[in-house]
Formats: structure tokens, C-alpha cells, sequence
């Protein structure tokens, strides 16, 4: 192939332009990335050679070297690792395969511009992260395991690169880097020293460095110097580690620039024999827009050596927050995608895995509150897909669990065992409502009762809660009750008054009238118990389908069952009242039809749903504003 002129797309560059010109204030982690990457190639190739022994090329010492050259202002970083083909390059290099970091860009664009350091790992900058130093960048690569043409790929950063075959000797990847005048300093041994050390001492494989160095007007070089210590950090003693070096090794397997929320360190001997060293991530960044970051999840080793980034086994689905590494040392090196779906290991890892996370939560929630709150506001929604998932467990979800209450601030969040010991004696259920959030809930009119009452009301506003908290149905042994559908059953001592109970009674020939001039658009018309001071509200029944179940339904063009409220009223309402003394004097008042509209859209208002008939209701509002104006000023 003759070279080739490519432009970058249009994502790309600006990607370049985002890292050379935004993230300028951290330069020295273009190392770090680098280094990764190497190690990343080279775990991958040692996976494959595993089954597929010409991956080895009678080349077997898996290295990374770096070579500095003062004098040509190059730094290279190669590696015997896995390499790329051509389409590999074009595919990895290239373009940007996630969908996420698109949006993410073009969010960014929105925005200012600027970028959150700790967002640069995420979006698989890492290789771009070169421009940062370098004003041009070359790399070479040859794929593991088939001799012959190499790749050279060489651009400058600004939007376009060459791409032509070249012939390699050795496997692997090599990268260029032309370092800018104003880069120099990592050219000095020192400096390279320092920043290896500094982020890449537990890479496994070594990490060495060659100065090219001049004596008498002719090039020196030295013998390359070994800069890492290759301990893998997971088979170190607890003791030995320092806070920095569990960081390192969290931005090392995450690519999250932010400090971890929580490290879990530990070792299991017995029935299987494991050591796991796993994070807890501040935040969850991007991640949930980007399923192709689930590589960046628990990556299984054995004996040390790297199996695969992406071991679902290892984890429900629902911890998938969790990052780390677990090292098993008895399951066999070869193991392949269906001994993992079947081992028997593994599950038992797993099972202790799950509880080990769930007890440090559960530590995290008694003695650390507010951290806690920081994940459960992040990871929270992940969580609970665990008590629709695991039963095993659900005990200790259930007691994770957090949420807003009606007599909590806004942001407070309480468990459930919280809320039940503070319910009145009189109260047996555990009540609850399901909204799109915190306001609707709050002002919502089917709270008024409960709250005179003095009993709260937890709100669940994560679109999962449709399913997951349905699936609980009790907590120590207390039914869960959505109060805002079915019937209620005020606790002893809030069910209404003799005096209410004859308004109650008193209503019903308003209702009958009513309801047939709704027709069929409602389920029934009914007295309310739950209403105070509304005049009404709409209530569905305890099996209608969920708001988000709904919408779900209708984006896949599947038939949505119909489910058609109840209105209930509030007999103590003084529109209600008016209402009854118009029906007992002329029960076909035309009037009585043109409420019972407009209750209804009432109803739908605050219920969060579109009244059916805009225009109609707009001009019955004003018309009844034109008639109470009448009055106004004249008195
Ligand atoms: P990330 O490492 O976060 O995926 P990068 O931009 O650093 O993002 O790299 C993109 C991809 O390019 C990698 O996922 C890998 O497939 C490939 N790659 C990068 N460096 C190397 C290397 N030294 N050897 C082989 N493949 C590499």
C-alpha cells in the first residue's frame, strides 16, 4: 500500500483540539497513558499466546522501552505486546468508536468548552493525550502473530494523518513522540525517573529506560535501566500499601482521574483462594451513556496473569459501579468464555465478592453517613436493580436502600428502618409514593390526608423504583403501600369524622351525576379519603401499569393497556358543598357538566398527565374568570 492521506473525523479533532489546547496543566500523564496502553497490548498478547503459541514469535520476555533522544527531541515508548493491524489502527486510532464521547463533546461544546481533568481517562483520550507534548507523533505497529507488514502511522495532531504498511521485524507497537521545544523536560532521565515511578510502578511488566547520550560528538547509548518495581499491588500486605499507590493503581484500572470513594483490599483461602483489590468510584461519570466502558469494570487475573478486562462473572450486574481486580489462584490459566459461564470458583468468588461490597456499604451507611449518601446519590439507582435481581441479598439491599421523605428537606435522605421507627404506633403500613421527582410528589393531592395524619411518606423518584420497590412489597414484615394508588386505609384514629362522614354520605347523588357526564373517560367518581384541602384528585388502580413502563411500552410500539383513573372528591371542599346545593335543586344543571370537566382536568394537572382537550379547558377557565371578574372592583 502507498500512503495514505486520512482526515481524522470531525470527533476527533475536536478531541485533539480539546486535549492540546484545555488539558495542558497535567502534561506528564501522556506517560502514564502510554504505559498503560503497552501493558494493556502486552496482557492481551500473553492472554493469546496462551492458546496460540505463534503469538510468541520466539520473543517471549514481554518489555516496555522507553528511548530518549536529546539530540533528535524524540521519546519512544515500544512494546512486544499484542499490536494493531491496519483496520485496528484506523478503527482504535482513528475514529472515536463511543457514541458517548460524542455526546460528550457535543455537550462540552454547549457548555464553555473546559474540560474536568478527571474526564479525560474516561472518553479513551488516553493515546491523544501524546499531542499534549509532542507537535507529531508516529507509531508503528505489527500484529502478534502474523509476520510480515507493519502499519507506520504519523500525524501531527491537526486533523489529518498518513497511514502506509512498512515492514516490521518485531510484534507490537512503537510510538514516536517529536516532543514540542516547550516539552523538553522529558527528555531528561530525571524527569522520566520520576513520572514512571510516580504512576507506573506497579505495572507488572518491566518499564525500562535507554538514554541515547552523546560522547565525543558521537552517540552513546547507554544500557537501558529497569524504573518499576513490578509488585502487583493486590499481593502486597494491606500495611505496606500507601494511600498513593492504592490511587495510582485506581487511575490505572479505572482511567478515572478522581480519587476512589473506597478501596476493599482483601484475600479469601479456603474453599477457593483469591486475593481482590476493588474501588468504589466517586462518581459515575459518563459511564452509564457509555457501554463500551464496562471493559473498565473487575478485571480477573490468575497467578497474576491478566485473563480478561470484562469478567461478568465475577459481579451482578448490579455492582457494576465496581472497579479493581480480583486474582484467582486456582482456577487454570486457559481458561476460556464457557469455563468462566460454568465455574464453580468463580461463583463462590463472586458470592463473597457481593458480600464483601455489601457489608462495607452497609459499614459505609452506619459510620460514615455522608459518604454514603455521596454514593447512593451516584451509584443508588444501580443498586436497586439488586432487589429485583438477587434475592439472596435482599435483606441487606433492602436495609442500603435511601430515599427522600414528604416530612424530610429536600435532599434528606432516610432508610427504611428509619422511617418505621419513626411512624405513630397507630400506623401499620409503610406508605410511599412513585414520581418523576421530589416537587411533583411534595405538592401532589394525594398526600393531604397522610399528612394530617402525621405519618410520612417516602418518595421514590429513580425510574427503576417502578419495578423494584413494587417487587418488595414488605419491609420487617410492614407492607409497602403506594398511597397514591387503590384504596387507602388511614391509620386508626385519622379516619374521618362523624361530621365527614356525613358530607361523605351527602355527596353521593352528586356523584352518580357526575360520573355520567364523564362517561367513560374515568373509572368511577368517587369519595376521596386521602383529600384535605383539594377538592380532587385522580387514582389508579394498584395494577395499572407504571408512568415509565409506559413510556417504555410506547417507545417499542407495543400496546399500552388502558388504564383510566378514578376522580375522587373531597366532600368537606366548599366547591364540593356549592356543587351538592346545585344538584339538590336541579340535578341537570348544565353547570354540573361543565365542573366535572374541569375537576377532571384538575386532576390530570396534578397528576403529572395532559388534560385531553386543551382548548376546551382553557376556555372554560375563562369563562369562569370572566364571570367571577363580574364582581371584582364593583363591591
Ligand atoms: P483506551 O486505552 O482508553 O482504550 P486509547 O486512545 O489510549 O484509549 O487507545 C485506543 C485503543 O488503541 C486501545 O483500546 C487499544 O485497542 C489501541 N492501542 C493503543 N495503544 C496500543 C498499543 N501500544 N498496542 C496495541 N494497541 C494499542
Amino acid at each position: 500500500m502507498s500512503a495514505q492521506h486520512k482526515k481524522f473525523k470531525t470527533e476527533v479533532r475536536q478531541l485533539l483540539d480539546l486535549v492540546v489546547h484545555s488539558l495542558y496543566s497535567n502534561r506528564e500523564i501522556f506517560l502514564r497513558e502510554l504505559i498503560s496502553n503497552a501493558s494493556d497490548a502486552i496482557d492481551r498478547a500473553r492472554f493469546e499466546s496462551l492458546s496460540n503459541a505463534a503469538v510468541l514469535e520466539n520473543d517471549p520476555e514481554w518489555d516496555i522501552l522507553i528511548t530518549a533522544d536529546p539530540k533528535a527531541k524524540t521519546l519512544t515508548l515500544t512494546d512486544n505486546g499484542v499490536g494493531m493491524s491496519q483496520k485496528e489502527v484506523e478503527e482504535n486510532i482513528g475514529t472515536i468508536a463511543s457514541s458517548g464521547t460524542k455526546k460528550f463533546l457535543t455537550e462540552l461544546k454547549a457548555k464553555d468548552g473546559t474540560v474536568p481533568p478527571e474526564l479525560i481517562g474516561q472518553f479513551g483520550v488516553g493515546f491523544y493525550s501524546a499531542f499534549m507534548v509532542a507537535d507529531k507523533v508516529t507509531l508503528e505497529t505489527r500484529r502478534a502473530g502474523e509476520p510480515g507488514a507493519g502499519v507506520r502511522w504519523e500525524s501531527t495532531g491537526s486533523g489529518e494523518y498518513d497511514i502506509e504498511t512498512v515492514v516490521k521485524e518485531r510484534r507490537g507497537t512503537s510510538i514516536t513522540l517529536h516532543l514540542k521545544d516547550d516539552a523538553g523536560e522529558f527528555l531528561e532521565e530525571w524527569m522520566i525517573r520520576k513520572v514512571v515511578k510516580k504512576y507506573s510502578d506497579f505495572v507488572e511488566h518491566p518499564v525500562r529506560l535507554r538514554m541515547i547520550a552523546e560522547k565525543d560528538g558521537k552517540p552513546e547509548e547507554k544500557a537501558p535501566e529497569l524504573l518499576n518495581s513490578r509488585k502487583a499491588i493486590w499481593q502486597r500486605p494491606r500495611a505496606e500499601i500507601k494511600e498513593e499507590e492504592y490511587q495510582e493503581f485506581y487511575r490505572h484500572v479505572s482511567h478515572d482521574f478522581q480519587e476512589p470513594l473506597e478501596t476493599l483490599h482483601w484475600s479469601v483461602e479456603g474453599q477457593t483462594e483469591f486475593r481482590a483489590l476493588l474501588y468504589l468510584p466517586k462518581t459515575g461519570g459518563m459511564d452509564f451513556l457509555m457501554p463500551d466502558q464496562s471493559k473498565r469494570g473487575v478485571h480477573l487475573y490468575v497467578k497474576r496473569v491478566f485473563i480478561t478486562d470484562n469478567c461478568e462473572e465475577l459481579r451482578p450486574s448490579y455492582l457494576r459501579f465496581l472497579r479493581g481486580v480480583v486474582d484467582s489462584a486456582d482456577l487454570p490459566l486457559n481458561v476460556s468464555r464457557e469455563i468462566l459461564q460454568e465455574n464453580r470458583l468463580l461463583r463462590v468468588i463472586r458470592a463473597n465478592l457481593v458480600k464483601k461490597v455489601l457489608d462495607t456499604l452497609s459499614e459505609m451507611k452506619e459510620k460514615r453517613r455522608e459518604a454514603y449518601e455521596g454514593f447512593w446519590k451516584e451509584f443508588g439507582a444501580v443498586l436497586k436493580e439488586g432487589l429485583h435481581q438477587d434475592p439472596t441479598n435482599l435483606e441487606k439491599l433492602e436495609d442500603l436502600v435511601l430515599c427522600e421523605t414528604a416530612g424530610g428537606k429536600p435532599g434528606a435522605l432516610a432508610s427504611l428502618a428509619e422511617y418505621v421507627k419513626l411512624m405513630p404506633e397507630s400506623q401499620k403500613e409503610i406508605y410511599y409514593a412513585l414520581g418523576e421527582n421530589r416537587q411533583a410528589l411534595a405538592n401532589s393531592p394525594h398526600l393531604e390526608a397522610f399528612r394530617k395524619a402525621g405519618c410520612d411518606v417516602l418518595f421514590f423518584t429513580d425510574p427503576i423504583d417502578e419495578w423494584v420497590i413494587r417487587d418488595l412489597s414488605s419491609y420487617q414484615s410492614k407492607t409497602l403501600r403506594d398511597i397514591t394508588r387503590g384504596q387507602v386505609d388511614l391509620p386508626a384514629g385519622a379516619e374521618p369524622a362523624a361530621e365527614e362522614a356525613k358530607a361523605a354520605e351527602e355527596a353521593k347523588p352528586l356523584l352518580v351525576t357526575l360520573k355520567e357526564a364523564l362517561g367513560d373517560r374515568v373509572r368511577d367518581v368517587t369519595v376521596s379519603k386521602r383529600l384535605t384541602e383539594s377538592a380532587c384528585c385522580l387514582v389508579f388502580e394498584e395494577s395499572a401499569m407504571g408512568r415509565q413502563q409506559e413510556r417504555i411500552y410506547k417507545a417499542m410500539n407495543r400496546a399500552v393497556p388502558e388504564s383510566k383513573g378514578a376522580l375522587e372528591l373531597n366532600p368537606g371542599h366548599p366547591l364540593i358543598r356549592r356543587m351538592e346545593a346545585i344538584h339538590q335543586a336541579d340535578a341537570k344543571h348544565p353547570k354540573l357538566a361543565e365542573y366535572a370537566e374541569l375537576l377532571l382536568d384538575q386532576a390530570l394537572l396534578t397528576a403529572g398527565l395532559p388534560v385531553t382537550d386543551l382548548l376546551a379547558f382553557t376556555r372554560r377557565v375563562s369563562q369562569l374568570m370572566a364571570e367571577e371578574a363580574e364582581g371584582v372592583g364593583k363591591a
